[in-house]
């Protein structure tokens, strides 16, 4: 008997019509539906007339509940994992589940769709082509400041997943460590009813937060602006050897000689490499 497959299924994220068909089909015709939260779900399945069973699998019971879906795909059923709302695994539970099937061979088949970061991103109008997924940032000032600090010189776009209740002390610590004038996008409610897009400098998105109590609540995405590197301060020359030197060395050593010959800052030309090379 062949072993059955683990899908992973991405559902909506507000709009309940932001599933795909394929999403739909799998959900009608897998042996089980492993979901976060079974009542959630089960919205989502009468929507769609689906009856297939479901069993919780959440964070206090993901360890047994995980050895008994192993055995369910072992028997040769097939499983959909599905959390409350976009993708599985994103923040959301899977991870072990999805490694220990691949350590056992057995078949792991993403059916892709919604993603409140992707979503997020795609809208913000910050740049796509390299962009650093963070989950939430952390809950205490002294950890989201460290984490902050050290996306300083991030040159990637940044996404973050924020709590209402904690979004006016994450503006208020990206204006301390980033600076007033880094743009940042809020993205809230995305598919529902409020949604709300705004991109700002960080000081006037904190002061517009402030000034509108509508703006704290629901759920959240924050996009960051990557750190730009004020290329229009390094002299052409430096540029140059920088671009003849990185046909040959690493970034790094090519940024760090160019410095030495010109006097001019090494992360400043690292950064340019980084961007424009
Ligand atoms: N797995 C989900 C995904 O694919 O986006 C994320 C799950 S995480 C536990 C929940 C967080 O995602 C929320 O607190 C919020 O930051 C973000 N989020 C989810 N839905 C959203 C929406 N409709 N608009 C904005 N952010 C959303």
């Amino acid at each position: 008997m062949s072993s059955g497959r683990l899908f992973i299924v991405a559902t909506p994220i507000g709009n309940l019509s932001d599933i795909t068909y394929r999403a739909v089909e799998v959900l009608g015709e897998v042996d089980v539906i492993a979901a976060e939260d079974t009542r959630n779900t089960k919205r989502l399945l009468q929507h769609y007339n689906i009856s297939t069973h479901c069993v919780a699998v959440h964070d206090h019971n993901e360890q047994q509940k995980r050895q008994w879906l192993e055995q369910t795909l072992r028997d040769g059923k097939d499983v959909a994992l599905v959390s409350d709302a976009g993708t599985p695994l994103i923040n959301d539970p899977g991870y072990h589940l999805v490694v220990h099937c691949q350590a056992e061979g057995l078949q792991v088949v993403p059916i892709p769709g919604a993603c409140a970061a992707i979503a997020a991103l795609c809208a913000a109008g910050l740049p796509t082509d390299r962009f650093s997924y963070q989950g939430f940032l952390p809950a205490k000032t002294k950890g989201r400041q460290d984490k902050l600090n050290a996306l300083k010189q991030e040159p990637a776009t940044v996404v973050f997943y924020e709590s209402p209740h904690r979004i006016l002390d994450s503006l208020k610590d990206i204006v301390a460590c980033l600076g007033e004038a880094r743009r940042v996008v809020l993205a809230r409610e995305l598919t529902k009813t409020f949604e709300t897009i705004r991109s700002l400098p960080a000081g006037e998105l904190l002061e517009w937060v402030q000034s509108d109590a509508n703006q704290q609540r629901g759920e959240m995405v924050l996009i960051i602006e990557g750190h730009k590197s004020d290329a229009s301060e390094l002299p052409q020359q430096a540029l140059d050897t920088l671009k003849v030197l990185k046909a040959e060395l690493p970034l790094k050593k090519a940024a760090a000689l160019t410095a030495q010959i010109y006097g001019v800052k090494k992360n400043a030309l690292y950064d340019y490499g980084l961007n424009h090379l």
